[in-house]
């Protein structure tokens, strides 16, 4: 049995066979994002008086469906794919999650986006349980086409867990509203009538939500707002540096500029670029749109990703990807709040350096649960079929992002934890209750 997911853990890890051979898939090291989802889980569980065997439920996914797939490339090759539909937890409700399409994704990524799910949906009260999947793809390298082959055989594999009432998929790194309008379509098409409420995220045309696209960005920065106010930094011209330029981390720029922070350097996986008056996110979404490039935007300096992670600013927003704040790098971070944008960005070794260094971290599933709070709304609308305008969503959005803030900070003072401790804290203990409540089946 692997000793290294232990980190942490208060007993033995689990006593049933079906778990075992879980553990057997969980690799060693700082940067399995599983294994760092769970040593999170440990630390939270040590405040909770939980029956033991309920924290057990939790350390595992509820069911994982693994498929392979044949795609007909344009070429008439055809290529196996391997995909992943994993469901963490269903005590709140039916399981929400992304999709990431990723040449570089393993189950374990997989495991641990699902748990980090329950735990956002959990935090935010939202009535759903955690789930992710994903292809292993890198979606760069195939045609429209076969990008939507590929979309529509992986929805169909997965279809048997997929549904409005048991588990509703959106958009993750990768994906796009196109790919979910495609999930739909094939999902309905199977029925044999439209059934939107089945993909969140999807384009407005079809029963997507208005506001979904900038949820996540908006919602990360309504956070950083808030941890400005508690830190007493003034808002205005508090300067940001941003660590991935895609859909979160542009719209968070654009908002945080709006609200009067200064965003003096943005990366993309090629490198970033640093203005020390401030960047104009407009222009670098425009530049993106137009070329697909910011290393050559114009008045700035170029930097390296791992230059922009330890630029001294007010707010490193971290919006690329896991594992980029590690035992290497946290110890020269000079950023007074790290906003995690993205999911898992921070590993627990690096957890404990920013903690001692007194940084102060928006954890990611308070930070960047703009997205599911949206979705949440995009498919009671889609239930409902009654729609909202924007302005509506958006004031839900902000109110439901505060109280949540709120009750973390509330959450902290009282338990004497950090911010990410204190968010797990409630979590858990949201998902705990409603087992408890529920009881165990039979
Ligand atoms: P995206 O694919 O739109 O953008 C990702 C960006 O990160 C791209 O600019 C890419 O070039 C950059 N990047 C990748 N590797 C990098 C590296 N090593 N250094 C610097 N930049 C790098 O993805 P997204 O939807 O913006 O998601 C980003 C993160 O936010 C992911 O962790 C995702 O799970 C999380 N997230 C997204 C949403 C959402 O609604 N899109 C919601 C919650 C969380």
């Amino acid at each position: 049995m692997s000793t290294e997911i232990q980190r942490g853990a208060s007993g033995p890890l689990c006593p049933f066979s079906i778990s075992k051979s879980l553990i057997d898939g969980v690799a060693v090291g700082e940067e399995n994002p599983y294994a760092n989802a769970l040593a999170q889980f440990e630390k939270a569980v040590t405040y909770l008086n939980l029956k033991r065997g309920v924290a057990e439920t939790l350390r595992y996914p509820k069911r994982e469906l693994s498929v392979t797939f044949p795609v007909e490339m344009d070429n008439k090759d055809i290529k196996m794919f391997r995909g992943y539909r994993v469901h963490h937890s269903f005590a709140l409700g039916p399981t929400k999650g992304g999709i990431r399409y990723s040449s570089d994704l393993t189950l374990d990524d997989v495991r641990a986006l699902a748990m980090w799910m329950t735990w956002k949906c959990g935090l935010m009260n939202l009535p759903f349980g955690g789930a992710k999947g994903g292809v292993v793809v890198e979606p760069k390298e195939l045609s429209p086409r076969e990008l939507e082959r590929l979309t529509r055989r992986y929805a169909s594999e997965i279809s048997i867990l997929v549904g409005p009432e048991s588990d509703i998929p959106a958009p993750d790194m990768g994906t796009n509203p196109q790919v979910m309008a495609w999930m739909m379509d094939t999902y309905s098409m199977h029925r044999g009538y439209s059934i939107p409420a089945v993909v969140t995220g999807k384009p407005v045309e079809i029963g997507g939500s208005l506001g979904r696209t900038e949820a996540t960005g908006r919602g990360v920065a309504v956070t950083i707002r808030e941890a400005l106010r508690l830190k007493q930094i003034p808002i205005e011209n508090a300067t940001v540096a941003i660590q991935g330029f895609g859909n979160v981390g542009s719209v968070t720029s654009k908002i945080a500029h709006d609200m009067g922070m200064k965003v003096v350097a943005v990366s993309s996986s090629k490198g970033g670029v640093y203005r020390e008056s401030g960047l104009d996110p407009q222009a670098l979404v425009r530049q993106i749109d137009e070329t697909g490039n910011i290393l050559d935007f114009k008045d700035a300096d170029q930097i390296t990703n791992a230059e922009l992670l330890v630029l001294k600013c007010d707010v490193l927003v971290a919006a690329a990807k896991e594992n980029q704040v590690t035992s290497r790098n946290a110890g020269s971070v000079r950023a007074r709040i790290i906003a995690e944008g993205a999911n898992g960005p921070t590993t627990p070794e690096a957890d404990e350096i920013l903690n001692d260094m007194n940084v102060f971290i928006i954890p990611d599933i308070l930070c960047n649960a703009g997205g599911v709070t949206v979705s949440y709304l995009e498919w009671v609308q889609d239930l409902q079929s009654f729609f909202w305008p924007v302005e509506e969503i958006n004031l839900k959005l902000q109110k439901l992002m505060v109280k949540a803030f709120e009750n973390v900070m509330e959450a902290s003072r009282i338990y004497k934890v950090p911010s990410r401790v204190a968010a797990q804290i409630l979590a858990v203990r949201r998902i705990s209750d409603a087992i408890m409540i529920r009881g165990i089946y039979p």
